[in-house]
């Protein structure tokens, strides 16, 4: 059975790209699969978070998720930190995963920066986490923006690995030949990375020093207007191909970005503005993003007003997501052989 997991940090200035790459397509997954969608505080926490902003941050992203269309009856919307079997399975992660494939991960070495001796040891074994919070609920499949291409690699190597090294034990357990699935990344659509206005070679972040690097999802419309009209292009008019944008980041991903925001493609949007000088085609950019985005963060205020209705869903999401994870915790706990009450 297929089974829908994501999650998305509590790090302040949701952005363009988390709703694009990440959210939006969690809205589309809930109707041909089950999805259990996370707020993934622990992870928020390997780096220094003040704790205030942090509870204020989890209520947004939660509010987020359910102002874009997620339906948090039909489907799972919880925060991490309350289902413990997701550090208890990433412990048992630590000790499968080897330090040489972590060594490799690249968003380590980009947010650690040079001071790598300073990084928090959590920084280090996020992925393995991740690996844990994909996992204990056996998820098939992890839509996510194409920065996370790496992690979700290693998740499927930490499930290989481990179904490899207690394979005799999964057997004898009645699990068959595997426990864990070879989880699928689904990395799909227009906008699986979308850049920096200010850098086309930098991916959008909610960690940019600059404001302008990014369209929050909270902008309001003459903020939106104002970023899009200072975002970096270069001086040609757009191509009326897409071969056109090779070499011309800054222009690609501003047709990315309306591709996705009108569910069309690259192709679809150059057809129509082609020949187009950027003056005007970020003025149509502007009015598309604006329509999608101001009911968006229109109804994330709302919600944000009354935090007691948030908090009771994601404790009413908790309390569903830990049944299943306690069920994979107990069998990984027998499969590894440790003593359980039962
Ligand atoms: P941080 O800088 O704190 O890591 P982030 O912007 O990378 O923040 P995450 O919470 O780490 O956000 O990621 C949430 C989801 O958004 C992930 O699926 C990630 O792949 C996706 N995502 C993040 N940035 C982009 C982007 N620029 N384009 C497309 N998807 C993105
Ligand atoms: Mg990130």
């Amino acid at each position: 059975k297929e089974l829908v997991f994501s999650g998305v940090q509590p790090t302040g200035n949701l952005h363009l790209g988390n709703y694009l790459g990440a959210i939006k397509r969690f809205v589309t997954m809930q109707d041909t699969h089950d999805c259990i969608y996370c707020v993934v505080d622990m992870h928020a926490i390997t780096v220094p978070q003040n704790p205030k902003d942090l509870t204020r941050q989890i209520r947004e992203v939660t509010a987020a998720f359910l102002a874009a269309g997620i339906d948090p009856t039909r489907h799972i919307v919880f925060n991490q930190s309350q289902v413990s079997e997701h550090a208890e399975l990433a412990w048992v992660f630590n000790c499968v995963a080897r330090l040489g494939w972590l060594n490799r991960m690249t968003q380590f070495k980009d947010k650690a920066g040079k001071d790598r001796e300073n990084a928090s040891v959590g920084l280090y074994a996020y992925p393995n986490l991740m690996a844990a919070d994909i996992l204990v609920y056996r998820a098939t499949h992890v839509p996510v923006g194409e920065d996370q291409k790496q992690h979700l690699e290693l998740t499927r190597d930490v499930a290989q690995k481990f179904n490899n090294d207690w394979a005799e034990s999964i057997a004898e357990q009645g699990f068959g030949d595997a426990f864990f699935p070879l989880t699928e990344p689904l990395i799909q659509g227009p906008a699986t990375r979308v850049m920096s206005l200010r850098d086309g070679s930098k991916k959008m972040s909610k960690s940019d020093p600059s404001d302008y690097s990014r369209i929050n999802l909270t902008d309001d419309a003459d903020t939106i207007a104002q970023k899009v009209r200072k975002a970096k292009t270069d001086p040609e008019p757009l191509p009326s191909e897409v071969e056109g944008l090779k070499s011309r980041p800054e222009a690609e991903n501003l047709v990315a970005i309306y591709a996705a925001l009108t569910d069309t493609t690259a192709e679809d949007v150059l057809r129509q503005h082609g020949g187009s000088q950027f003056s005007g085609f970020k003025a149509a950019l502007v009015d598309v993003a604006v329509a999608k985005l101001a009911p968006i963060a229109d109804e994330m205020r709302r919600l944000m007003a009354d935090p007691g209705h948030i908090d009771a869903v994601l404790a009413d999401g908790s309390a569903r997501a830990r049944v299943i994870a306690c069920e994979t915790m107990n069998a990984v706990k027998d499969i590894v052989g440790f003593v359980r009450a039962r």
